[in-house]
Order: structure tokens, then C-alpha cells, then sequence
């Protein structure tokens, strides 16, 4: 059994799972105290993640039990450390995946933390003091100020929150492959969920052309009329896909059930980018002619580090970008997260930790 917080002293209330049973139940633990570069931050709202559903059942085999999830945080600051400059008490900030990095390799140090490989998570992660981290599940929590950023003031925070995780998790790729300056241009996103429908949402605010691909001929209408995607293929049309082919600039995979990258490939135009940020446990068929014959490229993405989580945040702010969302309270998390496990979700839950109603 791993370290867990012996030296920590602040009490905490939270919300946890103990075992593979993934139940969560109330739990009481102990945080650090508030350090020189930390800041201690009043938990309003907390996103639930897939990635929350694979840490409470153990799915990866990597739990560290008991883990209490959450890595797309929303609250209040309540305390500063003599160090920190960014941050004063009682401005709106959010957490997401991040907790440390090593802050030396070449990746830390030009704010790509999310790739450097001592990288720790929010939960389930082993803190520079040996402590197992413990996530957004919980009443307050003690950040360092890193991995802190602002949310703008025209943000709700509950739906906001989920941008921490999903947003900036489409966000990066697209900025990555130069889709945010490129008006016109053709965009795939595969399945419209958590991160699909802000790839959607990001995809009209940069002006591009969406094409949203997915299994479920039901989401079609939301699709169009609502999120404002342009045109919609169901991937299991043959009729569709094959109409489809080499239309695309750039897709974003975010589907996290195991499916061929093949016929996705073939929709993308000659030196076209797909790349994958859902996380399917098994490997995927990769066939190599449509990489071939079209000279496409697969790529991964992973989050964002920190600078780019924060401009991320202020793109939201400018163009009014939020998640669509569930509120449960913390007593309604069991069976939100087995809805989650169904996909029956419209598009993120977020927990309202504090209490606090939804216009703050
Ligand atoms: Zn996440
Ligand atoms: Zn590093």
C-alpha cells in the first residue's frame, strides 16, 4: 500500500471509493498544510470525467485505494502562500488534470508539464512530499499555484468546470495541427460527448467547417441545430462514409470504445491529421493503406499544460464557450457514475460540491 498523507493536517470532507465495487461514499481525510507556493481552494464545482469511471472500478489496474476523483475543479480561493503572485483570496480559479511535474526537463520548462514523463495527476498521483493526491471529489483542496488557473468572470462556474479536463483536451490538438486559425477549413470530430461537443463548440467559434461522425443516427439533430455542427455522417453508414471520403482537414477521435482508425482515415484528404484523445484500453486496427495512399497521419494528445490550459480559459471567456451539463448533488454520484459508464449523459455531470447555486 502506497504513502498516504501521515504528515497532512488539514481535515477535508470528501467523497471516495474503497474498493473495485467503484461505490463512493462519504470520506473524511487530510490535506497538506497551505505551503509558500500553494493555494488552498474552496471546491464549488467538480466535473466527473470517464477517466473518473476507470480510476473508481480500477479498470487500468493502477487505483490506489481509497481515490477520490476528480481532475475538473472549480472554486474559490481561500488562502495564499508567500510565494504565490497570480492568485489572491477570493478569485474564481480551476484545477484540472495536473497536481506536479518535475518543473527541470525541457517540456516543464517551455509549460508542456503535461508531457513531462514525472508528470503526477490530480488523484491518484504521489505528491514531491510522497502523498497520494486526492482530487476535486471533496470540499477544498491545496493546489500548487502551477497548476492553478483563472476562469473569467463570465464563466459559470459549474459549467466551466468540465473545460479543465474536456476542453483543453480538444482544445491543444486543434491548436496543435493549426485549426484555430484557419477559417474554412474541415473539421471531423468522432462522437458527440464530453469532449466532442466542445470540439463542436470550438470548431464553429474558430470558423470552421464541422463534421460531427458518430454511431448514433439520434444525435444528428442536436448536432446540427443545436451545437451548429455542418454536417453529420454516421459512421456505420457505408453510403455516408464512402460520400465522405477525403473531405476532411483534420479529425478529432474522442471515442473511447475500441473501433477501426480505418475508415475514419479514409475521410480525411491527402496529408490529412487524425488524432486520438478518447483512450480505448485495446489497441485499435490501424490498417495501413488509407495512411499510405493518402499520406494521413495518426497522432495522440494528451490534456495540456499549463499555459495553454489558461488560454484555453480565456478563449472560453471571449467566446462564451462553456460544457453542457448535468448538476447532481454529491449523494446522486453513484448513479451518475453508472449513467456515465451507459454514455447516458447530455454531456458532462458536474458535481455541485459546495452546495451553491448555479449562477455564481
Ligand atoms: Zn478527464
Ligand atoms: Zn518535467
Amino acid at each position: 500500500m502506497a504513502q498516504t498523507t501521515p504528515n497532512h493536517t488539514q481535515t477535508v470532507s470528501g467523497w471516495a471509493a474503497h474498493d473495485s465495487s467503484g461505490k463512493i461514499t462519504p470520506f473524511t481525510f487530510k490535506r497538506r498544510e497551505n505551503g509558500v507556493d500553494d493555494v488552498s481552494i474552496e471546491v464549488l464545482y467538480c466535473g466527473m470525467c470517464h477517466t473518473d469511471l476507470h480510476h473508481v472500478r480500477n479498470d487500468w489496474g493502477i487505483t490506489m485505494y481509497p481515490v477520490v476523483p476528480g481532475h475538473e475543479i472549480t472554486g474559490l480561493i481561500t488562502k495564499v502562500g508567500s510565494n504565490v503572485t497570480r492568485f489572491k483570496i477570493g478569485d474564481r480559479v480551476g484545477v484540472g488534470c495536473l497536481a506536479a511535474s518535475c518543473l527541470d526537463c525541457e517540456f516543464c520548462k517551455d509549460s508542456l508539464e503535461n508531457y513531462c514523463d514525472q508528470i503526477q495527476f490530480t488523484y491518484n498521483g504521489i505528491f514531491w512530499d510522497g502523498s497520494i493526491t486526492y482530487g476535486g471529489y471533496s470540499k477544498m483542496l491545496v493546489a500548487d499555484q502551477r497548476y492553478v488557473v483563472h476562469v473569467p468572470k463570465n464563466l459559470p462556474m459549474d459549467a466551466a468546470a468540465p473545460l479543465l479536463c474536456a476542453g483543453v483536451t480538444v482544445y491543444c490538438p486543434m491548436k496543435d495541427n493549426g485549426m484555430l486559425q484557419s477559417p474554412g477549413k474541415k473539421l471531423g470530430v468522432v462522437g458527440l460527448g464530453g469532449l466532442g461537443h466542445v470540439a463542436v463548440k470550438f470548431g464553429k467559434a474558430f470558423g470552421l467547417h464541422v463534421t460531427v461522425i458518430s454511431t448514433s443516427p439520434s444525435k444528428e439533430h442536436e448536432a446540427k441545430e443545436r451545437l451548429g455542427a455542418d454536417d453529420f455522417i454516421i459512421s456505420t453508414d457505408i453510403k455516408q462514409m464512402q460520400a465522405g471520403k477525403r473531405t476532411l482537414d483534420f479529425i478529432i477521435d474522442t471515442v473511447s470504445a475500441k473501433h477501426s482508425l480505418g475508415p475514419l482515415l479514409e475521410l480525411l484528404k491527402v496529408n490529412g491529421t487524425l488524432v486520438i484523445v478518447g483512450a480505448p484500453d485495446k489497441p485499435m486496427d490501424l490498417p495501413s493503406f488509407p495512411l499510405i495512399f493518402g499520406k494521413r497521419a495518426v497522432k495522440g494528445s494528451m490534456t495540456g499544460g499549463m499555459r495553454e490550459t489558461q488560454e484555453m480559459m480565456d478563449v472560453c471567456g471571449e467566446h462564451n464557450i462553456t460544457c453542457d451539463i448535468e448538476v447532481v448533488n454529491p449523494d446522486q454520484i453513484n448513479g451518475a457514475l453508472d449513467r456515465l459508464a451507459r454514455n447516458d449523459v447530455r454531456y458532462r455531470f458536474v458535481i455541485d460540491i459546495a452546495g451553491k447555486s448555479s449562477n455564481l
